[in-house]
């Protein structure tokens, strides 16, 4: 086969004989174009969009397998646009299990080379191989009810952003073992985990710390967690680092700080019946207005938070900060910051002071809440933030409505290690394993992207994040404007 001078291919015996033009349509959405010579038959060309991988599959399919899973979708999904654009439906079920399979390989590869970096980061970080990390779960379904879940392990330090070091997916379903009760014929299972979903992040827990030296050369040492961590007790008592060594549990300050609001709110519903007499007047329950109102609550529980992540690594400066607050409501602004106005000058010091009666009855809350033993664990001043935004980017690859298979769900979470760790411009890696080349469409598209989730990120770090902050009770910790003494 050869091109004439004119650009036109053309059949080497029969230059001048127009080709025949067939479509036929081979797998899945890919049609093959051919170029025959239409007074011979022999074959002059056929069109790029049949170019095969190593193991002869068309690459165009595992293509549209991927981009499907970058947009959190299924083979259905996938089926609607092809028809829409009038191609013709993706390869079938079992051929799109393939190819899940098969990305599932690969990109878990391109995860686990960057969870193994982050590994790395985090040792240099510190200079040591012990390392802190922050551990939480997240489930594909509310409660009890979730068949699939998701343990992950993300490092913590202060000066540098998290990156998700390991995962572990559980899921207590299997296909195959569905479809027939007791006695399955020997197959390929799927499940993982064998019991509740509550279990399923202690046992991915407990899977990870147990590897950590061997996967990852780090020992968790400190353990971020939320407060009453069952995943913590167990992976205390699996001892994966031997008898001798203890891991430390450390508070998320977030929990930690919600803690303030609860114990408050509590109070005030414990007052209720209760009468104080205060300057002549009887004065029922500490709640409402001029007294323990919810915008006083809300407004304590962000001091509170601010007083602790102020003063990371000095336990001493956390308490005072802590007990700060209350002797600013009781007019004793001897410990207040520069942005209280009886220090700064700029109003009324006292505006917001609660009477003697309200601040007994919360005395006992701040001394919980400044107890050194609970302070210890927040001197880090770190929080699970990190896990959760991971966790949302996991099911943004993979919604939360669709019920899917250890697979699918693997292969949204090793996207979302990729895209959490390193960007998802790096996601392009995965390309580069299944030697198919980036167009410009598509780096342009994944740079999008990133510039995207960095504006995003900004954002959050500006003004923007705090107007939606303000009106809840149990608001995220990450906001650092308030400054102490401002309420
Ligand atoms: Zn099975
Ligand atoms: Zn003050």
């Amino acid at each position: 086969m050869e091109r004439l001078a004119s650009g036109k291919m053309a059949c080497p015996d029969h230059p001048t004989a127009p080709p025949t033009i067939t479509v036929e349509p081979s797998s899945g959405i890919v049609c093959v174009f051919k170029f025959t010579c239409s007074y011979c038959g022999v074959l002059v060309e056929s069109n790029k969009m049949s170019e095969k991988d190593a193991n002869n599959r068309f690459t165009l399919n595992t293509q549209l397998a991927f981009g499907t899973i970058l947009a959190g979708g299924h083979r259905s999904t996938a089926e609607t646009i092809a028809v829409h654009l009038g191609l013709p439906p993706p390869v079938t079920l079992s051929e799109w299990a393939k190819d899940m399979e098969y990305l599932r390989e690969v990109t878990s590869k391109v995860a686990d080379r960057s969870m193994y970096q982050a590994a790395e980061e985090a040792v240099e970080a510190v200079n040591d191989t012990d390392i802190t990390v922050s551990c939480d779960g997240t489930w594909q379904r509310r409660g009890f009810s979730s068949k699939n879940g998701v343990a992950t392990v993300i490092t913590h330090s202060k000066d540098k952003p998290g990156k998700v070091i390991d995962v572990e997916v559980m899921s207590s379903y299997c296909f195959t073992c569905s479809r027939y009760d007791d006695d399955a014929p020997k197959h390929n299972c799927t499940k993982n985990h064998q019991g509740t979903a509550g279990s399923m992040e202690t046992t991915g827990m407990v899977r990870i710390f147990c590897r950590s030296l061997e996967k990852r050369g780090t020992r968790y040492l400190n353990y971020l967690g939320d407060g009453d961590s069952k995943a913590f007790s167990a992976v205390k008592d699996a001892m994966p680092y031997g008898p001798d060594t203890t891991i430390e549990k450390l508070e998320c300050v977030g929990h930690v700080q919600k803690r303030m609001g609860t114990m408050l709110l509590s109070k005030v519903e414990q007052c209720k019946g209760k009468e104080f007499s205060w300057r002549g007047r009887k004065h029922r329950g500490i709640g409402g207005l001029g007294k323990l109102n919810k915008s006083t609550i809300m407004a304590i529980q962000v001091q509170y938070g601010i007083a602790i992540r102020n003063n990371i690594g000095d336990l001493e400066g956390m308490k005072r900060c802590i007990w700060a607050i209350w002797h600013h409501k009781n007019k004793n602004h001897s410990d207040c910051g520069t942005s209280c106005p009886a220090v700064n000058g700029t109003g009324d010091g006292n505006a917001n002071s609660l009477p003697i009666f309200v601040l007994n009855e919360i005395k006992p809350v701040f001394e919980t809440l400044s107890e050194k033993s609970l302070l210890k664990k927040c001197l880090h001043g770190g929080t699970q933030n990190n896990n959760e935004s991971f966790h949302k980017i996991i099911w943004s690859y993979c919604s939360k409505n669709q019920f899917v298979q250890r697979c699918r769900l693997e292969l949204a979470v090793n996207c979302a290690v990729v895209h959490f760790n390193d960007g998802v411009t790096n996601l392009s890696s995965v390309y580069n394993y299944l030697n198919i080349s980036v167009g410009q469409q598509l780096a342009k598209h994944l740079y999008g992207k990133d510039f995207l989730r960095v504006g995003s990120a900004q954002k959050l770090l500006g003004k923007e994040g705090n107007g939606r902050r303000k009106r809840k009770i149990s608001s995220k910790p990450d906001n650092q404007d308030y400054q102490a003494g401002a309420f």
